[in-house]
C-alpha cells in the first residue's frame, strides 16, 4: 500500500504550492471559488468551469459547461462525441446534474446527441420527472432543439472494428472483461464547484465502459451513485466500473460520511473501504474505482482503490493535478 499522496504541480502558480503535499488533497485550504474533477485530462473542462466561477458566475453554470468540453472533444473516448460505442457499435451516453437546491436531472443511454449533460440539465428545469431513458430521452432531446449527430467517429469506429477482431462477441460477457480495459476508458469526468455564494453543485457525464453491452448504465448517471450533493455538507463523484459504485451508492456514501464528521479524502476511503468488505479484497482489488469530493469550506480529497487515478483542481491558484492515494499497490490484471 502506498499512501503518500503526490501532488503535481502545472504551471506558474507551482511556486505558491511548495508546501506539505498533504495541503490540498486533505486540507483545511478553504480557497473558494474552486471546481474539481475526476482524471487529469479533465483539467480542460476545468478551465471552462473556473471561466465562469472567477465571473461570478454560478456553481450549476460551471460544472454544465465545464463537462461540455470532453462531451465535445472528439479525441476523448470516454465521453460524448468521439465516446467508445457499445459491443454493437452505438455510442450511448449517461449523464446527470444536481444544484443546491437538491434539483437533479439525467440522461441514461441516449445515443446521437453530443452534449447529454444539457438534455439532463433541461430534465431538471422543464419537466416534472429527473430522468430520461434512451429512445424517450432523444426525443426529449430533438424536441428540444438538440441536433441529431453522428457521435462514433472514425477513430473510435476503427477501434471498436478492431475490438470485434480479437473479442468474441458474447452478450453474457461479464463486467470482470470489462474492467481489463478500463485502463484505455477511463476519462469519465464528475465535476463538483463551489461557488462564491457557497452554493455547490456538481454533473457527471461518460459514454459508459467500451464494449459495453447494449442498454447498460453504470453509475455516472445515477444521482447518489456517479455524483451526489448536499449543499450543507459538500459533493462527492466518482469513476471507474459502475457496476461497483452503484453497489455501495457511492457517492451518497461519501456525503454521509462527510456530515458525520469525516474529511472529504477520509470520506472517500470509507467508500472504497465499504466495497472492500463487500467483495473481499481478492476481488476488490482488480476494480478500479476512484472518488472525489469537497466538502462547504471548499476542502478537497479523493481516494482510489488503484493506483493511477487524479483529480484535476481548479481555484484562484491555478491548477492543480493531484495524485490519488490508493488502497492496493497492484494493478488490474492484463
Ligand atoms: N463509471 C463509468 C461507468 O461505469 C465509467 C468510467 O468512469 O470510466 O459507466
Amino acid at each position: 500500500m502506498n499512501r503518500r499522496t503526490f501532488v503535481k504541480l502545472v504551471g506558474a502558480y507551482a511556486p505558491a504550492f511548495a508546501l506539505p503535499q498533504q495541503l490540498l488533497a486533505n486540507s483545511n485550504d478553504t480557497i473558494k471559488p474552486i471546481v474539481i474533477s475526476t482524471w487529469e485530462p479533465n483539467k480542460k473542462a476545468n478551465a471552462k468551469a473556473w471561466e465562469i466561477l472567477s465571473a461570478h458566475g454560478s456553481a450549476l453554470d460551471a460544472v454544465h459547461q465545464g463537462v461540455m468540453v470532453p462531451e465535445a472533444d472528439p479525441d476523448d473516448h470516454s465521453v460524448g462525441l468521439g465516446g467508445h460505442p457499445d459491443r454493437d457499435g452505438h455510442v450511448t451516453c449517461d449523464a446527470c446534474i444536481m444544484d443546491h437546491l437538491a434539483n437533479i436531472g439525467s440522461v441514461m443511454c441516449l445515443e446521437h446527441i453530443v452534449h447529454a449533460v444539457s438534455v439532463a440539465r433541461l430534465v431538471m428545469e422543464k419537466t416534472p420527472h429527473v430522468q430520461l431513458v434512451g429512445e424517450g430521452a432523444l426525443q426529449f432531446a430533438l424536441l428540444n432543439g438538440f441536433k441529431k449527430e453522428n457521435l462514433l467517429t472514425p477513430k473510435s469506429e476503427a477501434d471498436w472494428k478492431k475490438w470485434l477482431k480479437t473479442s468474441k462477441y458474447d452478450p453474457m460477457t461479464t463486467v470482470r472483461d470489462i474492467e481489463k480495459r478500463i485502463k484505455e476508458s477511463h476519462d469519465t469526468i464528475g465535476m463538483i464547484a463551489l461557488d462564491e455564494n457557497n452554493n455547490l453543485s456538481g454533473a457527471c457525464t461518460t459514454s459508459g465502459m467500451a464494449y459495453k453491452l447494449p442498454g447498460r448504465v453504470g453509475d455516472s448517471p445515477i444521482i447518489g451513485a456517479g455524483l451526489y450533493v448536499d449543499n450543507e455538507v459538500g459533493g462527492a463523484s466518482a469513476t471507474g466500473v459502475g457496476e461497483e459504485v452503484v453497489r455501495i451508492c457511492g457517492s451518497h456514501t461519501i456525503v454521509e460520511a462527510m456530515r458525520h464528521g469525516k474529511s472529504p479524502k477520509e470520506a472517500c476511503k470509507l467508500a472504497i473501504e465499504r466495497l472492500i468488505k463487500i467483495k473481499g479484497a481478492e476481488k476488490a482489488k482488480e476494480i478500479q474505482l476512484g472518488f472525489i469530493a469537497i466538502n462547504k469550506s471548499g476542502e478537497i480529497g479523493c481516494y482510489s482503490m488503484l493506483p493511477e487515478f487524479t483529480m484535476a483542481v481548479h481555484s484562484a491558484k491555478g491548477e492543480q493535478i493531484i495524485n490519488s492515494d490508493y488502497f492496493f499497490e497492484s494493478s488490474i490484471k492484463k
